[in-house]
């Protein structure tokens, strides 16, 4: 009997009501009420919270609130879609919000039901169309897709591959074939990257799972092993199993890539497997998919990114969510992820900040997108963009320039040459750099050049860039130019 039915009946469920905020990672575990007497070593058994997975509607009414209406369409759609919530994972849902990034994942909604474009595919990224033998994607020249379970341990319900995963029957229009699939990998020796998916690897008995790594290991030609897993979000528990750890290291060629979405998933279990990945060798990169209503915004993002970096996860892809069956909901414009990204580069270390990539339709792969820094060019010189909205200057070659002098503002001001740079007014950076312009060029021409800058002002900007190198010895001015300064 589910776990929650008996506790139910001796005390009603009463929801508690904890406080949680978007931005933060939990600092200690949570547990819902239900599970609050499990004992620890149960609560720490993957294998305890695989049987007490929440798995059907049934099970979901009786600890979420919903409606009539909710219920009835839920009712339907659990003919055709999985559910499956390990207890760990339910317990960082909010049971008082309607919309928690956590719930949004992993409970099914009405929505589901929905394809109002009609855009939406089961299999959007024909992978199936590149597929020479069950179960493997040949797409890109070098890289191998092995689909080796239909099974997750928490079914996502914005899931590319829902076609196998969530999907009542689906996986029999997979059907991996362990062996054609490493034969094919042994046959062709322009793979050298290996991507174990599935649904989830980690879900695998041990001896299968043993069975992909050590024949892949044995492949010359394969210098990578990566594990697509959400096991170290969702079901941290199963990686407290040290065997399991082994055989992984044991493979030497193995990454795990992993697929946080929101900081809260970053508890102290999840960081914990993720230290003890780390520690046996095995690099750690990070997918994510941009989610409406679970990380589309500034503020989430960063402090996701920022918390992976301090697990030492490496910030890898940004999905835009793929047209999947169902999942439409979940999709924001692409203007969405711009904005998110023009909000980490520059403002954040770059070595938290994702590629923000759409998976493009007919199989045409990965495509990344940026916000554009390249703002305007001529033969001499480009004009880019900082992130702080200065508009610079940049010239690539050092050869006589070719433009011909002509009376101009704006960024055909700049690749005429007039100036360097344009600055936006209220540039802190800039605001930074004053008692440094007083102190070096002490005349108030220099702080006037320095305040008096903004995109509209035709102000004489070369001055200030950078400022250890302003020669102020003409009355305030530089003397040399904005370049020369530069290059000093
Ligand atoms: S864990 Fe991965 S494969 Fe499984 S449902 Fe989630 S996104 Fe899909």
């Amino acid at each position: 009997m589910f776990e929650s039915d008996t506790r139910r009946s001796a005390a009603p469920y009463q929801p508690a009501a904890p406080t949680f905020e978007d931005e933060e990672p939990p600092s200690s575990s949570r547990r819902h009420p239900v599970w609050r007497d499990v004992p620890d070593e149960q609560w720490d058994d993957w294998r305890w919270q695989t049987h007490h997975s929440i798995r059907s509607v049934r099970q979901l009414r009786n600890l979420l609130p919903f409606s009539a209406e909710e219920l009835e369409i839920l009712g339907q759609l659990e003919g055709d879609y999985k559910v499956a919530i390990p207890p760990y994972y339910f317990s960082l849902i909010d049971p008082q919000n309607p919309h928690d990034p956590i719930r949004l994942q992993s409970v099914p909604s009405p929505l589901e039901a929905e394809n109002l474009s009609g855009y939406e595919l089961d299999d959007p990224l024909e992978e199936d169309k590149d597929s020479p033998v069950p179960g493997l994607t040949h797409r890109y020249p070098d890289r191998a897709l092995l689909i080796t379970t239909p099974n997750c341990s928490m079914y996502c319900r914005y899931c590319t591959r829902k076609r196998a995963t969530l999907t009542r029957g689906g996986w029999e229009s997979i059907s991996a074939d362990d062996e054609r699939m490493i034969e094919y990998v042994r046959d062709h020796p322009e793979i050298r990257d290996v991507i174990i998916s599935g649904g989830d690897p980690l879900t695998l008995p041990l001896n299968k799972l043993r069975y992909y790594l050590e024949n892949l290991k044995a492949i010359e030609h394969v210098d990578v092993i990566r594990i697509g897993t959400r096991v170290p979000v969702t079901l941290p528990q199963r990686l407290y199993d040290n065997e399991l750890i082994e055989l992984l290291a044991s493979a030497e060629k193995v990454y795990i890539q992993t697929h946080f979405n929101h900081p809260r998933e970053l508890t102290p279990e999840a960081i914990r497997v993720c230290k003890a990945l780390l520690r046996a060798g095995m690099p750690i990169n990070n997918h994510s998919v941009l989610l409406k209503g679970v990380n589309d915004n500034l503020a989430t993002m960063r402090a996701l990114l920022r918390g992976l970096l301090k697990a030492k996860i490496r910030p890898y892809y940004l999905f835009h969510c793929d047209p999947v069956t169902g999942a439409g909901h979940f999709r924001t414009s692409i203007w969405k992820g711009m904005e998110i990204m023009e909000g980490l580069r520059g403002h954040m270390s770059g070595i938290g900040i994702p590629t923000y990539v759409v998976d493009s339709p007919h199989g045409g792969g990965k495509i990344p997108l940026m916000p554009n820094y390249l703002v305007s060019m001529s033969d001499d010189a480009v004009i880019l963009r900082n992130y702080e909205g200065l508009l610079i200057r940049y010239q690539a070659e050092d050869k006589p320039t070719t433009i011909e002098a002509t009376t101009t503002q704006g960024v055909s001001g700049l690749l005429q040459g007039d100036k360097t740079v344009l600055i936006p007014h209220d540039n802190e950076r800039m605001a930074r750099r004053k008692p440094r312009v007083i102190r070096e060029c002490g005349t108030a021409a220099a702080e006037r050049n320095h305040h008096g800058s903004s995109h509209n002002a035709e102000v004489p900007i070369r001055p200030i860039i950078p400022l250890p190198l302003i020669n102020c010895s003409n009355n305030g001015h530089p003397t040399n130019n904005g370049h020369a300064a530069s290059n000093g």
